[in-house]
């Protein structure tokens, strides 16, 4: 859609400089830096002004929201019509971006449904892994109960985000909800201004905290060792071992995916290496080089063309797995659920921008 400004209620020159806006890109930075809430491409913050919601971009970090220009501007009336029809068009959102304030012709978030659907000025959603550690768990909603009494907040189970997770947080959603807990996926958070947004998410990550089981030091010398004769290097960050060398979390990892940016970044669940494995041996074995492998015990080796999003979340897997409370049953993604992320045209557009690094500038 290609509205005119100022036209059917929109507004006239948008105040991109308003002190709000510039509170948001700050704010996102801020949580973009932190891989316990953002890694890579993940989590998305948005404000609404005068009929426009403007959306992180897709593929784009929060990490530059000061540094780049990250944010979209969307007709907010339009989409929200085209989700109660259930319109394909409500999915990608590109069709209501307001061309004529978006000169680097960026895409709206794949998330960008659920911003449009909290009535809130300012919406925050994280990947945050204290919640997703919670959400992944079957007792997630008992658990919620005992931790977030006294707020407003819906759990909605785990859909494919999009058109699909836009229609189950609809059905959901109250008008004082301003706290929403994604199954499978992380945590919304909303309100009227970026101070009371800012503290809303640190009350409920402060409230859903966990301590991560300790784990060994990775044997590095034992990993370059492993990764001799193949095109396997160490992880960029060391706290990504820990999924490995804690046997807990090595088998948490073992079963499946657990949300939906590991199956993008990294392949439907995790490889572990056998005992008497090297990665040559792993890699043979394999229909298609893994992106990373676990060897129990030991710590985690890393494909060398493995991009920055899979060295984030690579990170994000230990400090996931390292929350969870292994003794309780785990809802993983379905072979359903991981094809139909696959296959995803929006996903492949985001895929495709983090591997040529445009979202890095
Ligand atoms: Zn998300």
């Amino acid at each position: 859609m290609r509205k005119p400004a100022g036209e059917g209620g929109l507004m006239v020159g948008f105040d991109a400089g308003s002190t709000e806006f510039r509170m948001l890109r700050s704010f996102s930075a801020s949580i973009g830096a932190d891989p316990l809430l953002v890694q890579g491409a993940g989590g998305n913050t948005s404000i609404k002004q005068d009929g426009v919601l403007w959306i992180k971009a897709s593929g784009t970090w929060l990490m530059n929201a000061l540094t780049g220009d990250i944010m979209v501007p969307v007709a907010l009336e339009p989409l929200l019509d085209a989700l109660a029809h259930r319109s394909d068009a409500a999915e990608k959102a590109g069709q209501f971006t307001l061309e004529e304030l978006n000169p680097r012709r960026l895409r709206p978030s794949i998330e960008t449904t659920v911003h449009a659907l909290m009535r809130q000025k300012v919406v925050v959603h994280v990947h945050c892994v204290e919640t997703i550690s919670i959400a992944v768990q079957a007792n997630a909603e008992a658990l919620l109960e005992e931790r977030l009494r006294g707020l407003d907040w819906t759990y909605v189970p785990y859909r494919r985000p999009g058109l699909p997770l836009a229609q189950a947080i609809a059905e959901r959603l109250k008008p004082a909800t301003s706290v929403l807990v994604l199954g499978n996926h992380g945590l919304v958070v909303a309100a009227d201004t970026v101070a009371e947004a800012a503290l809303l998410l640190q009350r409920v990550t402060g409230l859903l905290a966990r301590e991560p089981r300790p784990a060994s030091a990775p044997d590095t010398d034992a990993l370059l060792r492993l990764a001799i004769g193949s095109d396997y290097r160490l992880p960029a960050s060391t706290a990504a071992h820990s999924v490995a060398t804690d046997l807990a979390s090595c088998r948490i990892a073992a079963s499946g995916s657990l949300y939906p940016d590991h199956v993008i970044f990294l392949g439907v669940g995790s490889t572990i290496a056998g005992p008497d494995e090297n990665a040559a041996a792993v890699v043979a074995r394999s229909a298609v080089a893994p992106t990373s492998i676990l060897f129990p015990g030991k710590g985690v080796l890393m494909r060398r063309d493995a991009n920055a999003g899979a060295e984030a979340m690579a990170r994000c897997l230990a400090d996931v797995a390292a929350r969870v409370d292994g003794s309780v049953r785990l809802n993983y993604l379905s072979p359903k659920d991981n094809a139909e992320l696959l296959n995803w045209d929006a996903e492949k557009y985001r895929q495709e921008l983090n591997r040529t690094g445009v979202t890095l500038q």
